[in-house]
Order: C-alpha cells, then sequence, then structure tokens
C-alpha cells in the first residue's frame, strides 16, 4: 500500500467511508515493470474491464498504454482519457451492429473478431460506414497446459474461433469490408510466474501457427494476450517476471512472418493487462460501524461490501474474496477499552443479505465501531465489478493522488432514466442472419 495510513484516514475525513484511494504513480511503475518485462516494442493493451476509472486509464495511456475495450462505454472513456480511437482494440464475443457502428464512427478501425458471424457482422457495418475496418481473430487453443486452473480457452469456451474449425473451414474466415490482420489469444488469467505464463505463451503462439497454416494471412498484429497476475484484496507485491522477455523473444522467433522486428516487416507482438497494471493502485478504505458477537463467532461490520468489492467472485473472474484490511489506527493509547479480541472476525459488509461477507476468517484484533480499515491492492476489478447497483448505496467516492496530492475526485453514478422506445426494428432485431447470409453456423 504506497499510499500512507495517514493520508488514507485524511481523505476518509475529507471524502467520507467507503472510499477508493488511487496511487497514479504505483500504476506508472506498473506499467514500466511490465514494459520491461516483454520484448523491446512490444505493444501494451489496458484492458478497461479491470477498472475504467479515468484518471486511472488517463495515466496508463500517458505512459503509452494503448486501450483494449470491449463496450460502447468502456470506448468513450478510453477517448474521453485522450486513446486515439485508431490506437484501440475493440474486443468482446457478441458485438451489436449498434456498437460496431458507433465504434467505427468514433473512428476505431481494429477489432478483435470471434467467429465467422462476428467478422461478417463487423465488414457489414465497415461497408455501411465507408471504413476499412482490420480485425484480428481471436483463437481458442486446442490444450490447456498441464496443471491449469481457471482459464478462458482450451475448453469449450464462447470465445474466439476453436483453432480445429479454423482449420477445418478457413473459407469462413474471410468477410468483404474487413481484413484479417492476425490473431489474438487470452487464455490464461491471474497468474503470478513466469515459468506458467510461458506456459501459456507457447500454447498461445502453438494456436497461432496451426490456424495461420490454414488461413494463410498476412499478419500484422499477434495479440497473445496475458495473464499476469497480481495479488488482491490483500497484502503483497507485484510478481517480477524475470527472464520473461529474453524467453519470449526465443518463443516470438517462432511466430509466423517472424524473424523479424516489426521495423522488417514481422508483426506487432501486443500483450494486454488489466490486473497488473491496475491492481496494486487501488486501496480501499472502510470504517468499521459495528463490532459485536453472536454464537461464538465475533462480527466485524463494515460501511461497505459487496456493493464495493469483491462482486464478481461468483463469476471466478476475481480470486474469491478474503479481504486482509489493514487497521488505519493511530496509536492506540493503553487502556482504551478494546477488548484484546486475538481469534479470527467475520468481517461483514452493511448489504441486508447474508452474503456480504468480504472475509469469513479476518484477523482483526481489537477492531471497534468507528476504526478505518485499508484493503490493499484492489486497484483492478474493485468498483466496477462489484454490485455496485444492489441495494441502491451511493456508489464510493473514487480519488486519485499523485505527487503533490489529490488529483480528481469523482463518484459514479448508477441512476434510472426515462428511455424512449426505438421504432420497431431499429434496436435488438436479429441480425447474424443478415450479416452473414446463412444460418448460425454449424460444424
Ligand atoms: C479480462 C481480459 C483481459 C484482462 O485480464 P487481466 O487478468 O485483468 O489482465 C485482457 N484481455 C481480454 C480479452 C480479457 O477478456
Amino acid at each position: 500500500m504506497s499510499v500512507p495510513a495517514g493520508t488514507l484516514r485524511k481523505l476518509a475525513a475529507e471524502y467520507g467511508t467507503p472510499l477508493y484511494v488511487y496511487d497514479l504513480d504505483e500504476a506508472r511503475a506498473a506499467h514500466a515493470e511490465l514494459a520491461g518485462s516483454v520484448p523491446a516494442g512490444s505493444r501494451i493493451y489496458y484492458s478497461l474491464k479491470a477498472n475504467p476509472f479515468p484518471p486511472l486509464v488517463g495515466v496508463l495511456l500517458d505512459a503509452g498504454a494503448r486501450a483494449e475495450v470491449c463496450s460502447r462505454g468502456e470506448l468513450e472513456t478510453a477517448l474521453a482519457a485522450g486513446a486515439p480511437a485508431r490506437r484501440c482494440l475493440y474486443t468482446g464475443p457478441a458485438k451489436t451492429e449498434t456498437e460496431l457502428a458507433h465504434a467505427l464512427a468514433r473512428g476505431v478501425r481494429v477489432f478483435s473478431v470471434d467467429s465467422p458471424t462476428d467478422l461478417a457482422r463487423l465488414g457489414l457495418c465497415a461497408r455501411q460506414a465507408g471504413a476499412r475496418a482490420k480485425a484480428i481473430l481471436r483463437l481458442n487453443p486446442s490444450a490447456y497446459p498441464r496443471g491449469a486452473g481457471l482459464a478462458m480457452g482450451g475448453a469449450p469456451s464462447q470465445f474466439g474461433a476453436d483453432v480445429a474449425w479454423v482449420r477445418d473451414r478457413p473459407e469462413r474466415f474471410r468477410a468483404d469490408g474487413v481484413e484479417l490482420v492476425g490473431y489474438h489469444v487470452y487464455v490464461g488469467t491471474n497468474i503470478d510466474d513466469a515459468d506458467r505464463l510461458m506456459d501459456w505463451f507457447e500454447l498461445a503462439v502453438d494456436a497461432v501457427r496451426h490456424a495461420q497454416e490454414a488461413l494463410r494471412l498476412n499478419v500484422e498484429i499477434v495479440d497473445l494476450g496475458g495473464g499476469f497476475g497480481h495479488p488482491y484484496a490483500r497484502p503483497g507485491d507485484r510478481p517480477a517476471w524475470s527472464g520473461l522477455a529474453r524467453r519470449l523473444a526465443g518463443l516470438l522467433a517462432r511466430l509466423p512472418g517472424a524473424a523479424a522486428s516489426p521495423a522488417r516487416g514481422g508483426p506487432v507482438v501486443a500483450f494486454e493487462s488489466g490486473r497488473y497494471l491496475a491492481g496494486g493502485s487501488g486501496t480501499l478504505v472502510l470504517r468499521v460501524q459495528d463490532v459485536k458477537h453472536s454464537k461464538d463467532t465475533r462480527f466485524v461490520i463494515a460501511d461497505g461490501g459487496v456493493n464495493v468489492l469483491g462482486g464478481m467472485q461468483g463469476l471466478r473472474r476475481v480470486p474469491p474474496i478474503m479481504a486482509e484490511p489493514l487497521p488505519l489506527r493511530a496509536a492506540v493509547p493503553a487502556g482504551d477499552g478494546r477488548q484484546d479480541d486475538d481469534g479470527d472476525a467475520v468481517l461483514a459488509g452493511p448489504l441486508c443479505t447474508a452474503l456480504d461477507l468480504l472475509n469469513q476468517r479476518a484477523r482483526l484484533r481489537g477492531a471497534a465501531p468507528g476504526d478505518l480499515l485499508a484493503v490493499p491492492n484492489v486497484g483492478a476489478y474493485g468498483l466496477t465489478a462489484a454490485l455496485v447497483a444492489f441495494l441502491g448505496r451511493d456508489a464510493p467516492a473514487e480519488v486519485a493522488v499523485d505527487t503533490g496530492g489529490v488529483r480528481a475526485a469523482l463518484r459514479l453514478e448508477t441512476a434510472y432514466r426515462p428511455v424512449q422506445a426505438a421504432p420497431s426494428g431499429v434496436n435488438g432485431s436479429p441480425t447474424g442472419d443478415r450479416a452473414t447470409g446463412e444460418r448460425a453456423e454449424t460444424r
């Protein structure tokens, strides 16, 4: 936790709790470390999914990252933070005509496509927009490395196209209006050592080689994804990827068209990260509202729970939430009446559901109402991955600090607004068939 406890206490007094505090310098440092851990000249995308907080996106863009977006909202955030549209990568397995048309109108030209239908739909929208779009084809590799846990590929997946499908039906992977210029593989996630990361990258490069044997593209971009891990909601440092750049350089020599730096006409190699770039920058400050015993269990009840953190654990996109907050206490005077309660406590949030737990076994010795708790390493998959609209509590303030103090303080709003019905058929009409001129792809 790079923001000093005294600063967190002061900010909590000024902005109230729950409160997210982001250290922008920490995000810059993470970007520099990642850039130094992959071969020189590699492109790094910041996945806004991890955290779209505008000041954070802004510093990562300034540091040299490009934006990887998968919704209209993320795209607008990236553009407002200064991302040139031509440098954005637009991804996602169910892009609609409406969002493709919007992205093209805003100037996005590079998309990751997940299937022939997706490719054809992009081609149709590009022709309608009078634009020349490029696409990289997301691949689902045919195998996992041994010992892999959660992953988005290698097993049946809604993401990408199976390499076997590409090899069986290569003619399906072209469309008017869009040029396929490379490949995209994103499989492992939250991996914290270089050996395992290399296992995944080898698998990704194999998938690219096998697809390329069938498609024979003019490869401009190979996006190998990422999976760069980071501690979540507990103390700990960013993993160091020692030796990764050198090992990757060896692996990349096996890419189609490689031998080859981009300068000599070889493909640009890209990596993506949300968690590693943003994770360490964020701290969540909570205030203890109550402490009580039920049966033989001590409950510490804070003013923020799964409405502000960890709501996505059910989706297994974040590690199970076992927040290890640090007490932000000024020196505790002796004999202040605190029970010296050494046992573990259940750390609960304020929601009216028994599921609102941040840790079933938190070490919160002597916690008392009014205490502040700081949950470190929640710069990625924090607020926007939480159940922020559940139970109608205000979203917490989010504050960006930098050398020189508070850079920005913002609050996300969720609110009901009236909607106008569109003339029928404008929104949500089934477009897959129209786009491809075919029934859904059967294998
Ligand atoms: C979620 C996602 C990322 C970011 O993953 P992290 O674990 O946050 O680095 C990158 N690329 C794609 C396609 C994703 O879906």
